[in-house]
C-alpha cells in the first residue's frame, strides 16, 4: 500500500511544474467517489475533489503569496539538510518529503441571517509510512494550502521524533472564527467533516484540535463521522472526556513543553528556580504551559500575551490571575500590576526563556537579532524561520524545535486513540507518567543525534525523524 502511495506522490510532484494541471483523480479515490458523501446541511451528494497541483489551489491570490513567507519552504529546507547528513538517496528523499494527498473542499454554510456563505477547507495527508495520518484542524483567516502542507509535513516528522505509530496530516478552514456564532461554527465543522469523510477514519487519518478548534469541535466531527460509519470515537482525538477523550489531553502539549524546558535547562545549566520565562499566546498550549511551569516547577513567568496584546511583570504573573482576566475581559491585557506590551515587544523582552505558543512565522530575520532570551522553546508550530534559526545559531541561542517540544499533544492523542480502539480508559497518572517517559526519552534521542552530527537541535530532530520514516517506507516496500 505504501508503495502505491509513494509512486503517486512522485507523479504529483512532476505535475506541479507546468503552469496548468488538470485536477487528477487520486487512484485511492476512484472507488470512494462511487459512494459519494452527503452534505451535512443539505443531504445532497458531495463530489470529492483532490488537488494535484499547487497552482490549481488558490490561483487567484498567487501574486500576493509570492510576497508572503512560505512555511513549507522552511520545512523542506530542514528536511533537505537532514536527508543530506544521512546520505538519503534522491529517490527516497523525494518520496517521503512529498505530500501523499492534498484535498481542498468548498463548504457552503448557512449563516444565522439566512444567507449562504462559501468557505474553503483543506486536508493534507503528508505521509503514512509509520501509521495512519494524524494532525490537527486549524480555523484561521490566514489558513492556506502552503500553511496546511507545511504543518502536515511537520506532523510526519513530529510523530517520528517521539516514535508513535502515526504519520502526518493537517487540515484547516480559512475563516475568522471570532466573526461567527457557535451555531455557524457547528454547521461549518459538520460540512467540513462531511466533505473530508472519504479520507479520514480511525485507521486512515485522525484529526485533532489546533488553533481556534477545541474539544467541542472534535465532538461535532466525531458525531458527523459516526452518522455515516457508526459510533467511531477513534476518528478524532482531543474529544471531551465524556465522549472518549483522554484524561490529560487538554494539558498535554503544555506539559510536554514544560518537560522540554526542564530537560533543556539541565543541558544548558539554567536553574529553574531562578529563570524568567515569556510566553506568547495564552490559549490551550500557552495557558497550560504557564500553569505547569508556575505550579509544578516553581518557574517565574514574567510575560504573557494573546491576540489582543501582552502583559509584563518582572515580579511574575500568577496563572490564576491571568486566567481570571482572560475570562472576565476576553484578553490577558489589562491585568492589574502588569505593564501592557505588544506581542512584538514580548518576543524581544529581557528574559531567560522565550516560549512562542501562538502562530508560526513570529521569529524572523527582521527581529531575531533583537531577541534577548537565552533559550527558545517552540510550543507553536513553525514560529522560527530559517533565517532566524541561522541568527540564533550564530548567537548560540539554543532553539528546542517544535517537532519535539510541542509533541506532547500528539503523544497523548495517541494514548486517547489507543484507549478508544481498546474501549478502555487510562487513569490520569498513567497518562502523565507515559508522557513523561516519551518526552524525556525523545529529548535525549534528539540531543544525542544533534551532538553526533554536530548540528542544532532542530536538524538533530529532523535527522532522527527522517531516518525513521525512510526506514519504515523502505521496509513496507517502496
Ligand atoms: P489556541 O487557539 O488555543 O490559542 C492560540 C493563542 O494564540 C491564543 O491565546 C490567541 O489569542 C493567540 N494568538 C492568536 N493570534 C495571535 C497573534 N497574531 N499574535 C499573538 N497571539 C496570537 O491554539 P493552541 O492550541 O494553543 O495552539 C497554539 C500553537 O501551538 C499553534 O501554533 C499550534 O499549531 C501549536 N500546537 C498546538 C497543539 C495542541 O494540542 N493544541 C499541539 C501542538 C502544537
Amino acid at each position: 500500500m505504501a508503495k502505491k502511495t509513494k509512486k503517486r506522490a512522485v507523479k504529483k510532484t512532476k505535475q506541479r511544474l507546468p503552469q496548468k494541471s488538470k485536477p487528477k483523480q487520486h487512484p485511492k479515490q476512484k472507488n470512494r467517489n462511487l459512494t459519494r458523501n452527503r452534505s451535512a446541511s443539505t443531504g445532497k451528494k458531495i463530489p470529492v475533489s483532490v488537488t494535484t497541483s499547487v497552482c490549481s489551489a488558490d490561483s487567484s491570490d498567487q501574486s500576493a503569496k509570492l510576497l508572503k513567507h512560505n512555511p513549507y519552504h522552511d520545512v523542506l529546507r530542514n528536511f533537505e539538510i537532514a536527508a543530506k547528513k544521512i546520505n538519503l538517496s534522491d529517490e527516497l528523499s523525494l518520496l517521503i518529503k512529498t505530500p501523499d494527498r492534498e484535498l481542498r473542499v468548498e463548504l457552503p454554510v448557512l449563516m444565522d441571517d439566512g444567507k449562504l456563505h462559501s468557505v474553503i477547507g483543506y486536508r493534507v495527508q503528508h505521509n503514512n509510512a509509520r501509521g495512519p495520518y494524524k494532525g490537527g484542524i486549524r480555523y484561521h483567516q490566514d489558513v492556506d494550502l502552503d500553511e496546511v502542507r507545511a504543518l502536515a509535513s511537520l506532523m510526519t516528522w513530529k510523530t517520528a521524533v517521539v516514535d508513535i505509530p502515526f504519520g502526518g496530516a493537517k487540515g484547516g478552514i480559512t475563516i475568522d472564527p471570532t466573526k461567527h456564532s457557535v451555531a455557524e461554527m457547528e454547521r461549518m465543522t459538520r460540512e467540513f467533516t462531511a466533505r473530508i469523510d472519504n479520507i479520514i477514519g480511525p485507521l486512515e487519518d485522525i484529526p485533532a484540535p489546533d488553533v481556534n478548534t477545541n474539544a467541542q469541535t472534535m465532538s461535532w466531527m466525531m458525531d458527523e463521522y459516526s452518522k455515516r460509519h457508526g459510533y467511531s470515537p477513534a476518528v478524532v482525538t482531543g474529544k471531551p472526556v465524556e465522549l472518549g477523550g483522554s484524561l490529560g489531553r487538554d494539558e498535554a502539549t503544555g506539559r510536554g513543553v514544560c518537560i522540554a524546558l526542564r530537560e533543556a535547562a539541565r543541558t544548558y545549566k539554567l536553574d529553574l528556580k531562578k529563570i524568567t520565562v515569556a510566553i506568547q499566546g495564552f490559549g490551550n498550549v500557552g495557558s497550560h504551559t504557564a500553569r505547569i511551569l508556575e505550579q509544578e516547577m516553581g518557574v517565574k513567568v514574567v510575560a504573557l500575551s494573546d491576540v489582543k496584546g501582552g502583559i509584563y511583570n518582572p515580579r511574575g504573573i500568577k496563572y490564576a490571575d491571568a486566567l481570571a482576566q482572560l475570562k472576565n475581559s476576553g484578553s490577558v491585557v489589562g491585568l492589574k500590576g502588569c505593564v501592557k506590551i505588544t506581542n512584538e515587544e514580548l518576543l524581544e523582552l529581557k528574559c531567560d526563556v522565550l516560549i512562542p505558543a501562538a502562530l508560526g512565522n513570529q521569529l524572523r530575520a527582521d527581529n531575531a537579532n533583537n531577541v534577548k532570551a537565552k533559550m527558545i522553546i517552540e510550543a507553536a508550530n513553525g514560529p522560527t524561520t530559517v533565517e532566524a534559526d541561522e541568527i540564533f545559531a550564530s548567537k548560540q541561542i539554543p532553539v528546542i524545535p517544535d517537532i519535539f517540544a510541542n509533541a506532547g499533544g500528539v503523544t497523548v492523542s495517541y494514548f486517547e486513540w489507543a484507549q478508544n480502539m481498546q474501549q478502555f480508559k487510562w487513569e490520569y497518572q498513567r497518562v502523565v507518567s507515559e508522557l513523561e517517559k516519551i518526552m524525556t526519552h525523545s529529548y535525549h534521542a534528539v540531543l544525542h543525534t544533534a551532538e553526533k552530527y554536530k548540528v542544532p537541535m532542530r536538524i538533530g530532530a529532523f535527522i532522527l525523524a527522517v531516518e525513521r520514516v525512510a526506514k519504515a517506507a523502505k521496509l513496507r516496500g517502496i
